[in-house]
């Protein structure tokens, strides 16, 4: 059974094609490597023993979707691919929607067409946007989102929602990220972002790593219980294992679902900072700075569902998120381009 995994060359998805190809299923990986290296299909495969087919194109370009549906047995697709930088989406609104959105209607189009209708959206906690309740369940209303990458997976949700009330021949289901980060516990693959770093953890490791100066924490007056943002941090590994289980709903034909795809514990900036320096005795000088336009206080979810419904449930903590994220930048200083 092949799954068409776009996006896979990426962060999340290189982590879950190796759990994929763990399982015992084929992948095919569709990714334009704007934002990843071929390289880290080569340690898919070294780690996995398994090999991957790569076809390096865009999933807005609907001849190279259907070769691969014409020379491939596609049975459901796990749609990584997309633009996720929030700063950059504000100052290009327009690059964002036409690859997030146009990118996404022309891969269900082509799925459609090719009658394979089985789809696992990367959406993401911002969708809830401050959130009405914590910790956050499926059925917290979605909300006001504060950038248009909030706004891409908001709509792209909706989008196949209706796609799939309007023909209950698709399964949809919708895995709503908190923070992924950490990297596959061997130090062969990891995140690898362009430039300096807006997400935490990656900030962190460039400090440690010499790098970065000292790491901003954005705001230590809010409503927290030290002052600084909390989140739910999530293991990579955790987070690719969670799709395995997605896909055996799938196989149930599920119809349309929504699951977190969190640990249920909420960490401030400063939580992260200690548990950094405790797992690998590694000091992170750090300053404080004001708060960062469109954050929230404290977002952190309660995955009983992914656990009562896909028999998924985190399994590493935050001392073995913090040692991997470390043990992938300290070996792979400039990540893939070594
Ligand atoms: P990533 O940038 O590492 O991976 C995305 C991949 O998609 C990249 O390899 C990129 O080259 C590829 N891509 C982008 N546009 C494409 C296009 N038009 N055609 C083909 N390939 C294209 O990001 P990631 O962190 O692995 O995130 C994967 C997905 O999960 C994204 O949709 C992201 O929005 C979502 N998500 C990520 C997070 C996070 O914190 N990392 C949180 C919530 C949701
Ligand atoms: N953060 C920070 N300094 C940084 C990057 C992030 O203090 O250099 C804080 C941010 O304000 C938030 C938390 O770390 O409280 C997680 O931010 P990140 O960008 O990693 O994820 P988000 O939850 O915004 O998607």
């Amino acid at each position: 059974m092949a799954i068409l995994v776009t996006g896979g060359a990426g962060y999340i998805g290189s982590h879950t094609c190796v759990e994929l190809l763990n399982a015992g299923y084929d992948v095919v990986v569709l990714d334009n490597l704007s934002n990843a290296s071929e390289k880290s299909l080569d340690r898919v495969e070294e780690l996995s023993g398994k090999k991957v087919t790569f076809y390096k194109g865009d999933i807005l370009d609907r001849d190279i979707l259907n070769e691969i549906f014409a020379k491939e047995k596609i049975d459901s697709c796990i749609h990584f691919a997309g633009l996720k930088a929030v700063g950059e989406s504000v100052a290009k609104p327009w690059e964002y929607y036409n690859n997030n959105i146009a990118g996404t209607l022309t891969l269900v189009d082509v799925m459609r067409q090719n009658g394979c209708k089985n789809i696992i959206f990367s959406s993401s906690a911002t969708v809830y946007g401050d959130p009405a309740e914590i910790p956050i369940t499926e059925n917290c209303p979605k909300g006001q989102c504060t950038n248009p990458y909030g706004w891409t997976k908001s709509m792209l949700e909706q989008i196949l929602s209706d796609m799939q009330k309007a023909d209950n021949e698709w399964n949809v289901i919708l895995l709503r990220y908190f923070n992924p980060i950490g990297a596959h516990p061997s130090g062969k693959m990891g995140e690898n972002p362009n430039g300096i770093p807006n997400n935490l953890m990656p900030y962190i490791t460039q400090v440690a790593v010499g790098k970065l100066k000292e790491l901003g924490i954005f705001g230590d007056d809010y409503d927290t219980p030290d002052g600084t943002g909390v989140r739910d941090y999530i293991h990579v590994v955790d987070l690719a294992l969670g799709h395995v289980k997605a896909l055996k709903k799938i196989e149930e034909h599920a119809g349309l679902k929504i699951y977190n795809l969190g640990t249920g514990h909420g960490y401030s900036v400063l939580d992260i900072v200690k548990n950094f320096e405790k797992a690998n005795d590694v000091k992170i000088p750090y300053s404080i700075k004001p708060r960062r336009p469109g954050d929230i206080a404290t977002c952190y979810c309660d995955p009983s569902r992914a656990k009562t419904e896909l028999g998924w449930e985190a399994q590493f903590g935050i001392l073995e998120m913090c040692r991997d994220s470390w043990n992938w930048q300290k070996n792979n200083p400039n990540g893939y381009d070594d």
